[in-house]
C-alpha cells in the first residue's frame, strides 16, 4: 500500500486508470485463487461448509488489505455468513454499498468442461472457471477499485458479500428488518454480465416484473370433442386468441399504455448473438419465434421497453378428448425503470 496515494480524492482520472491497469495482474492471480475454492452453495448451509468458509476468509483478507474495516459476519439462519465491511464516508460524502456473492452453482458434469471447473483457465482472452464471472471476478472488481483509491475512496463504502445467492438469498427478506445496515446513497450490485466479452458494462437498471393469471371459462363443464367439438366453445382457443392480441405481427407489444422509451445505451450486436446459446441464436433468425423478439425500437436493447410473456396450461390434464370448459394462462410483464432525464 506504500505506493498508494494518501488522499484518494486527489487522484486524477488518468493516474487512476494507470493504477487500475497496474493492479490487473495481481487481481487476476487472486481471482484464480478464489475460483480454486469450490464454494458451491447448498440449501440450509449443510456440511461440508469448509469451501464456503474458505472463500469467506479469503475475501475478508483481500478486503482488509484494501483498507476495509471488516465487521462481524452477518449470521442468518441456515445460510453462509455474509461479509459486512465499511469505510467511513469523508465529511459530506455519500455512501456507496458494494454487493457481491461468493457462492457458486455446482459444476455439473465435469466431463463437459473444456478445462477443470475450479481451475481458472484463460482462453481467447477470457478466463473460464465455475463462478469466475458470477460473481467472483466482480468481487475482485470491488477489491481493485478500493486498492486503486489507496483504501481511501472519495465516498463512504459499505460492503455486503453473501454466500448463498445462487439458491435463494437470505437477503431477499432480511434487510427490511435492519435497514440501517444497508442504508446507502447508491448501490453497486456486481452480479451482472458484460454486454459481450471484452466490453466493460454498467447495467443501470433491470425491468421490474409483475405476474397476471388469466382464466377463461366457457362451459359449466368439459364436453366430449367427438360429439361437441366445434360447436362447444373451447376455453383454450379463446385464451390463445386473447393472448395472441398482446403482440403485433412484428412481435412488438401491442397493449396501449405500456412504456416504451427511446434507448440511448449500448445494445446487443449481431456479433454478440454469436455467443448466445444455440437455441437462442436460432430463434433470432428463423421461424415464428423470430418475430417474437420484436422488430420495433429496442429489439436488441437491454431495457427500453415493456415485455409480456404469456404461457398457458390446460386446466385438466386428461381433456384430450374434450373441449375444455376452462383454461388458465399467465402473463409475465416486465417494465423498464423510468429513467431520470438530465
Ligand atoms: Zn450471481
Amino acid at each position: 500500500m506504500a505506493d498508494m496515494p494518501d488522499d484518494g480524492a486527489t487522484v486524477a482520472n488518468s493516474s487512476l486508470a494507470e493504477r487500475v491497469t497496474a493492479l490487473m495482474p495481481q487481481l487476476e492471480e487472486e481471482l484464480a485463487l478464489l475460483v480454486a475454492i469450490p464454494s458451491v452453495s447448498a440449501a440450509g448451509f449443510p456440511e461440508p461448509r469448509q469451501p464456503l468458509l474458505d472463500a469467506y476468509d479469503f475475501i475478508v483478507g483481500l478486503l482488509r488489505d484494501a483498507g476495509v474495516e471488516v465487521l462481524e459476519p452477518l449470521e442468518l439462519p441456515d445460510t453462509a455468513p455474509v461479509i459486512m465491511g465499511e469505510i467511513p464516508a469523508p465529511d459530506g460524502a455519500p455512501t456507496v454499498l458494494l454487493y457481491g456473492h461468493y457462492d457458486v452453482v455446482p459444476a455439473g458434469d465435469e466431463s463437459k468442461w473444456e478445462s477443470p471447473p475450479f481451475e481458472a483457465t484463460e482462453r481467447d482472452g477470457a478466463i473460464y472457471g465455475r463462478g469466475t464471472a458470477d460473481s467472483k471476478s466482480n468481487i475482485l472488481v470491488h477489491v481493485g477499485a478500493l486498492r486503486a483509491w489507496g483504501g481511501k475512496p472519495p465516498v463512504g463504502i459499505k460492503l455486503v458479500i453473501e454466500g448463498q445467492e445462487e439458491i435463494g438469498s437470505a437477503l431477499t427478506t432480511f434487510p427490511p428488518s435492519q435497514p440501517e445496515l444497508f442504508a446507502a446513497d447508491a448501490m453497486v450490485i456486481a452480479d451482472m454480465g458484460s454486454l459481450r466479452p471484452g466490453v466493460p458494462t454498467l447495467t443501470v437498471g433491470l425491468r421490474g416484473m409483475a405476474g397476471v393469471i388469466v382464466q377463461v371459462r366457457t362451459l359449466a363443464g368439459p364436453k366430449h370433442s367427438g360429439q361437441f367439438g366445434g360447436a362447444a366453445p373451447d376455453a383454450l382457443l379463446v385464451l390463445l386468441h386473447a393472448l395472441a392480441t398482446l403482440h403485433d405481427e412484428n412481435g412488438d407489444v401491442a397493449v396501449p399504455g405500456l412504456r416504451r422509451e427511446e434507448w440511448t445505451g449500448a445494445s446487443y450486436s449481431d456479433d454478440s448473438s454469436a455467443t448466445w446459446p444455440r437455441s437462442c441464436r436460432e430463434c433470432r433468425s428463423s421461424g415464428p419465434a423470430a418475430s417474437a423478439s420484436g422488430s420495433g425500437p429496442g429489439r436488441r436493447s437491454p431495457s427500453p421497453a415493456s415485455t409480456l410473456s404469456p404461457s398457458t396450461r390446460r386446466s385438466m390434464p386428461s381433456c384430450r378428448t374434450r373441449a375444455p370448459s376452462s383454461a388458465f394462462g399467465s402473463i409475465r410483464r416486465r417494465t423498464p425503470q423510468r429513467r431520470r432525464r438530465r
